[in-house]
């Protein structure tokens, strides 16, 4: 990245309401054919806000996870079970009920789409495998760690024809790391990795803190006065491959100095706090990415968002990546 502390977001931004309804997570589209249309208008406010890697906002997404895994035989969404998500809340999620696999490529046409739209580097976000097993009942594998490789090898197909399509950042979802820590380093990591394998763009993992949804919140009031989840899953990743690591910093209780286990990595540093509709000053904004500065060298320092922006108001959003711009260029003169 030619940019010092090039600015992008977590994912996904709020959909426009004739899309979707506003300020609802996973909302049921209201008008399919609109994606595209809404896809423009995403990149049409990074582009204004001064965001330096372009995403498309997730427009093209209902929901995270499932959108992938619907495009994928072996998953019936009509047969549908009631599970414990991150171990935190339950949802009623489709069945796996034979071999997984990719009948054709699911995003690879969008992304030619938001490549056509700007000359800026584009990132495209992706589920990991742990996140996609926590989100499905398994019926036919009967094991977490067989259907997360096979998952692995059908988003690593998907990925390389996103690189092709001109995708320079593609970007893992991973929030499970901060749940399952032994499953992560005993297969999570490398199934990711597996993900990820032979692609020359650049490779990142998003391990956050989740939505600012009534069920992350109460679990965040559990988690005591210092979040020490990175802790257990960051060695591992220093050791991986993947280029560049996006997390939760903004108003968490998550202690700087973790940042400092995954020394040598880029840093995607969340420094705009998605579950509050405070739009942040440039002057706070500047103040994580400084703090950040102590332990991450200033060329592999990416200003970020906690996680994505989805259940906001689209005013708040934009309010958010304003600042986010802002604070980057704040600190950005002092280097
Ligand atoms: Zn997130």
């Amino acid at each position: 990245m030619k940019t010092l502390l090039p600015t992008s977001t977590a994912g996904s931004l709020p959909k426009p309401s004739w899309l979707a309804t506003p300020e609802t997570l996973w909302s049921p589209w209201k008008l399919v054919a609109g994606k595209r249309d809404a896809l423009r208008l995403a990149v049409d406010d990074q582009l204004r806000a001064g965001i330096d890697i372009v995403g498309d906002g997730e427009q093209t997404r209902q929901h995270f996870v499932t959108t992938f895994i619907e495009h994928l035989d072996g998953v019936d969404f009509e047969k549908r079970q009631t599970v414990r998500i991150r171990d935190r809340y339950d949802a009623s999620v489709p069945t796996v009920v034979g071999a997984v696999s990719r009948p054709k490529p699911v995003f690879v046409e969008d992304a030619r789409f938001l490549r056509a739209r700007t000359d800026q580097p584009i990132k495209w976000t992706l589920p990991g495998p742990m996140t996609m097993i926590d989100t499905l009942h398994d019926a036919h594998y009967q094991s977490r760690e067989k259907l997360a490789w096979e998952f692995a090898k059908i988003l690593n197909a998907e990925a390389r024809e996103l690189e092709a399509a001109g995708v320079d950042i593609i970007q893992f979802d991973e929030p499970a790391f901060n749940v399952f820590f032994d499953e992560a380093n005993d297969w999570g990591v490398a199934a990711l990795e597996r993900a990820a394998e032979g692609l020359t763009c650049e490779t990142a993992v998003h391990i956050c803190y989740g939505y600012g949804i009534k069920a992350n919140t109460d679990w965040k009031k559990t988690l005591g006065s210092e979040w020490r989840q990175y802790e257990r899953t960051f060695p591992n990743l220093q050791a991986s491959r993947i280029d560049i690591i996006s997390l939760e910093c903004h108003h968490s209780n998550v202690p700087m100095d973790l940042i400092e286990l995954i020394r040598g990595k880029k840093v995607m540093v969340g420094a705009i706090d998605v579950a509050s509709d405070v739009i942040e000053t440039p002057e706070e904004v500047a103040d994580t990415l400084r703090n950040a500065l102590r332990f991450v060298d200033a060329d592999k320092l990416y200003p970020s968002t906690n996680c994505g922006m989805a259940p906001l108001s689209r005013h708040v959003a934009r309010g958010k990546l304003d600042a986010l711009c802002a604070g980057a260029r704040i600190v950005r003169a002092e280097l």
